[in-house]
C-alpha cells in the first residue's frame, strides 16, 4: 500500500491483554460489513444489531443495558434529552384522534408540547390533579391512549399513586408511562410497578455534573422498544457515543452522590419544618408532604431535590437572600455537584388558586452541610418572621 493509503487504513494493532476498567468510546456514522450479503440483510440485524453510528455503538448499548437493567426492564433508548425522552414516547404512540392525560405538576416543557405540538396536529391532551390517584379511571374515555405520571412531580413533589393509575389504565387496556427522574431506578423502578414506559433526564442525576445532556426511555416489553426505535428511525435522531462515555462515568458514582445529596437535603428540609409554618416544606420523605404515603410505600429513599413554599410577606426579600447566597448557584437544571436554587412560579390548570406564589426549588449537590444552611438561614428567618401576617394572608 501506498502512503496516502496507509493514512486511512490503519495497521491492526493487538487487543490482548488489554483489559481496562474504562468503556471504550466508540465513534461511528458507518458500519462496514464483511461481505456484499450482509450488507445486502442488513435490515435484518433489527433493532438490537448494529447498522449505522445514529442507531448505537457499543458505548451507547453500554448504557442503554445499564438503565435497563437498573430498572428491571426489556429494554432502554437514549434520546438527547430529558424532554425528549417524553416527546418521543408520546410520539410513539398517540395518533391523530387519541389523547393523552399528563398530571398538572408535570416538567413544564411537556404540556408546552401538547399544547403547541401535538393539538395542532389532532391530538388533544387533559391535565389532570396529580394526588387523583385512582380516580384517574372517570377520566378515561375511549380516546385515552396513554396515561402520563410524573412522580414525585416537578417543583410542588407530588408523590402519584402510581400502582392505583396502573390498576385503572390496565382495566383499559391503556399505556402507562412514568418520568424517574427525581428518584432514577436506584429509588423507585416504574416498570416494576407495572408501568409500560420509565424515562429520565439522564441530564440531572445519571450525567450528574452538569455538563451533558441526554435522556433515557425504559420499556418492559420489546415491541415498544421496536416502536421507540423506529420513532427515532424516522425522526432521525441518535445521541453522541462522546456524551453516553460521560453518563457511564457519571452513573459509576451515583449512588454514593445520591446517598450524600439524599440524607443532607432531608435534614435540611426537616430542620426548616421545624422552624417554619407547617406545610411549606414540600419533601416527600416528611409526614404532611403530599403523596408521603405513596413514598413511604413505593420509594426506596429519597434523592436531594425539595421545595419550599415562600409566604407572601417574605417574597420581597428572597431576590437579595438569592443573589447573597455563597455556596449555592442559582439554577434551574438540577442533579449536579454544585447545590442550586431556583425561583419558581407555578400555574395550575386544575386549580388556579393553588400554589399563587413563589416556590424556591432546593437542588442539594455534595457541598458541605453547614455552608448550605448558612445561605439558607436568612431565607428560613424571613419566612419565620411576622407570623401574624402570614396567618392574615393564609
Ligand atoms: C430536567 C427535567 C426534564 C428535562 O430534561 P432535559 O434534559 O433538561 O430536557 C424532564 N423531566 C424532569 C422531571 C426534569 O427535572
Amino acid at each position: 500500500m501506498r502512503d496516502r493509503t496507509l493514512c486511512v487504513k490503519r495497521p491492526e494493532i493487538s487487543h490482548e491483554g488489554f483489559a481496562s476498567l474504562a468503556i471504550p468510546t466508540y465513534r461511528a456514522s458507518t458500519i462496514v460489513f464483511d461481505n456484499a450479503e450482509s450488507y445486502a440483510s442488513r435490515s435484518k440485524r433489527g433493532p438490537d444489531g448494529y447498522t449505522y453510528g445514529l442507531h448505537g455503538t457499543p458505548t451507547s448499548r453500554t448504557l442503554e443495558a445499564s438503565i435497563t437493567a437498573l430498572e428491571q426492564g426489556q429494554r432502554t433508548i437514549l434520546v438527547p434529552s430529558g424532554q425528549a425522552a417524553i416527546t418521543i414516547v408520546f410520539l410513539s404512540v398517540l395518533m391523530p384522534g387519541d389523547s393523552v392525560l399528563i398530571p398538572d405538576s408535570a416538567y413544564p416543557p411537556v404540556a408546552g408540547f401538547c399544547e403547541n405540538f401535538l393539538k395542532p396536529r389532532g391530538i388533544s391532551y387533559r391535565i389532570y390533579d396529580p394526588m387523583i390517584g385512582g380516580g384517574i379511571a372517570d377520566l378515561i374515555d375511549s380516546t385515552v391512549k396513554l396515561i402520563w405520571t410524573e412522580s414525585p412531580g416537578s417543583t410542588t413533589m407530588e408523590v402519584q399513586d402510581i400502582p392505583a393509575i396502573v390498576a385503572a389504565a390496565k382495566a383499559r387496556g391503556i399505556l402507562t408511562g412514568c418520568d424517574n427522574t427525581w428518584a432514577t431506578p436506584l429509588y423507585f423502578k416504574p416498570l416494576v410497578h407495572g408501568m409500560d414506559f420509565s424515562s429520565m433526564a439522564l441530564t440531572k442525576y445519571v450525567g450528574g455534573h452538569s455538563d451533558l445532556l441526554m435522556g433515557s426511555i425504559a420499556v418492559g416489553n420489546i415491541a415498544l422498544h421496536r416502536r421507540l426505535k423506529d420513532t427515532m428511525r424516522m425522526l432521525g435522531i441518535g445521541v453522541s457515543p462522546d456524551d453516553c462515555a460521560l453518563a457511564l462515568r457519571g452513573m459509576e458514582t451515583m449512588g454514593v452522590r445520591l446517598a450524600h445529596s439524599g440524607r443532607v437535603a432531608l435534614d435540611i428540609a426537616k430542620r426548616i419544618a421545624l422552624l417554619i409554618p407547617e406545610g411549606l416544606v414540600l419533601h416527600p420523605a416528611l409526614p404532611g408532604s403530599p403523596g408521603h404515603e405513596s413514598w413511604q410505600r413505593d420509594f426506596a429513599g429519597s434523592s436531594g431535590v425539595f421545595s419550599i413554599v415562600i409566604p407572601p410577606h417574605a417574597e420581597a426579600v428572597l431576590p437579595d437572600h438569592l443573589t447573597a447566597a455563597k455556596t449555592f448557584s442559582i439554577g434551574a437544571s438540577w442533579g449536579g455537584t454544585h447545590s442550586l436554587l431556583a425561583p419558581m412560579r407555578i400555574t395550575r390548570a386544575t386549580d388556579k388558586q393553588a400554589h399563587e406564589g413563589t416556590i424556591l426549588r432546593v437542588s442539594i449537590g455534595l457541598e458541605d452541610e453547614e455552608d448550605l444552611w448558612a445561605d439558607l438561614e436568612p431565607i428560613v428567618d424571613a419566612i419565620a418572621a411576622s407570623p401574624p401576617a402570614f396567618a392574615r394572608t393564609a
